[in-house]
């Protein structure tokens, strides 16, 4: 986030792709032999051509996959969280929890009206076939997607691992038990409180009822933040508005997975886009469609940043992250990437130089080591604020030399590679060049 020890959360939860890891109960009950049956099948089919007859045993399909989905989804439709709770046979697992928590997020979105939300139910590889014919139950991922209109170019996906059962041929997958929401995104706002929204033209402002004066009193300069931070940055596909949550102290640095700060006024907590059907199956693969942002954030206002005298640049800059995040590909753009974009966005080149030029003179010597470093030396150097402001000196002098678009053009480089090498490798300009070019540039 903003100077002045605020920290963004994208850093900290990279997401790592690959496996989802799915845990495999195995087959449950069949008659004698029906069990190694079972289990020779699974690995035949783990390791690749599926040299088993389709019709051999209890087989759970993509259409008993997408039958239960449509379940969950009618239920969704609806509205009435008993539907959603009766798509559970839980047997001996307490359904309270789970019902309480979808009845706070069906309630809210609801109420916000903003919120689309869908399923997924996959078929994952192994151990969803019974060769004997018997029971079949096994842990998979359960997937909720949703949207929020026209903040998400697409689908936010949130996964919790289930336990699936499918009793005979000819019995529909059911749903035994569910578990918690993927770390990454626990809890959401919407989990934590009763909420209510105010729609500007560039902002949905979410909040508790507690703090509904306050969001009104606010929302004009919220919305001029968002507003800069459209004006300043490419539009990614679908995408009119920023999500600003007002928080409070006891969820503080703990929404969407949490992050490790202390002080912080505001943060952008990054949403990346996974693929919603790879990812019921259990594999994490990013949803890189063309032409559609690689992911989207969700501003986290802290009670702090209202007292700030800059609280309009505080939502420009956290605004300037989400609409980076359209690029943020891997987890590996450095630093001053992310944050000296935020501070250029507020400010601008002359801006920056104005306010700033002074401190970013002395200290890019500094800056200029810490800079290639990690997130760490960043952020927890007693110089943070100066390196926020150093970062966002090498903006200004892309912007002064060659246009906004040089900005752009660079920032969206290394928020795009896999790692800081192939960002410069991409933008065909060292980070070392870069700031041996701003230093020179300043007269530093
Ligand atoms: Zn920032």
């Amino acid at each position: 986030m903003t100077p002045g020890g605020t920290v963004d959360g994208l850093d900290r939860r990279t997401l790592l792709l690959g496996s989802a890891g799915l845990l495999v109960a195995g087959c449950g009950g069949g008659d004698g032999g029906g069990k190694g049956g079972g289990e020779a099948t699974a690995a035949a089919t783990a390791k690749g051509p599926n040299i088993v007859k389709p019709k051999a045993g209890n087989v759970v399909t993509e259409a008993d996959a997408a039958a239960l989905r449509n379940r969950l989804n009618a239920a969704m439709q609806s509205g009435d969280v008993k539907q959603l709770v009766a798509t559970i046979d839980p047997g001996d697992y307490d359904l309270a929890t789970f019902e309480k928590f979808w009845t706070r997020r069906m309630e809210n979105f609801r109420r916000l009206g903003f919120v689309d939300g869908q399923w997924y139910v996959g078929v994952p590889g192994g151990r969803t076939r019974n060769g004997a014919g018997g029971r079949v139950e096994y842990s998979g991922e359960l997937v909720f997607a949703h949207t929020v209109k026209g903040c998400d170019g697409q689908q936010v996906v949130e996964n919790m691992s289930a336990d699936f059962r499918k009793k005979s041929e000819d019995a529909p997958l059911e749903l035994m038990h569910v578990g918690e929401i993927d770390e990454n995104f626990d809890p959401s706002l919407w989990d934590v409180a009763d909420l209510e929204t105010i729609e500007t033209k560039h902002a949905w402002i979410v909040f508790r009822r507690s703090d509904a004066k306050r969001a009104k009193d606010f929302s004009a300069r919220i919305e001029a933040g968002a507003a800069r931070a459209f004006d300043i940055m490419p539009r990614p596909a679908g995408v009119d508005k920023i999500f600003y949550g007002l928080t409070w102290p006891a969820i503080d640095g703990k929404l969407w997975g949490g992050v490790a700060v202390g002080d912080a006024d505001a943060h952008a907590y990054y949403h990346p886009f996974l693929d919603p059907a790879e990812l019921a199956n259990g594999q994490k693969s990013a949803a890189n469609r063309s032409g559609l942002p690689m992911a989207t954030g969700r501003v986290g206002l802290h009670e702090s940043s209202f007292s700030r005298p800059d609280f309009e640049d505080v939502a420009c800059h956290e605004g300037v992250h989400v609409l980076a995040d359209q690029w943020y590909a891997a987890g590996g753009t450095p630093t001053w990437v992310i944050e000296g974009l935020a501070v250029w966005g507020e400010l601008g080149a002359d801006g920056v130089m104005a306010r700033d030029g002074a401190r970013i003179r002395s200290t890019f010597g500094q800056f200029e080591s810490i800079g290639l470093k990690g997130y760490d030396e960043f952020h927890e150097s007693s110089m943070e604020l100066e390196f926020y402001q150093c970062s966002a000196a090498v903006y200004a002098y892309l912007e002064k030399e060659s246009g906004r678009d040089a900005v752009l053009e660079t920032a969206q480089a290394f928020y795009g590679a896999e790692t800081r090498e192939a960002g410069a490798k991409k933008l065909g300009r060292s980070e070392k060049d870069l700031f041996a070019a701003t230093r020179k540039w300043l007269g530093a």
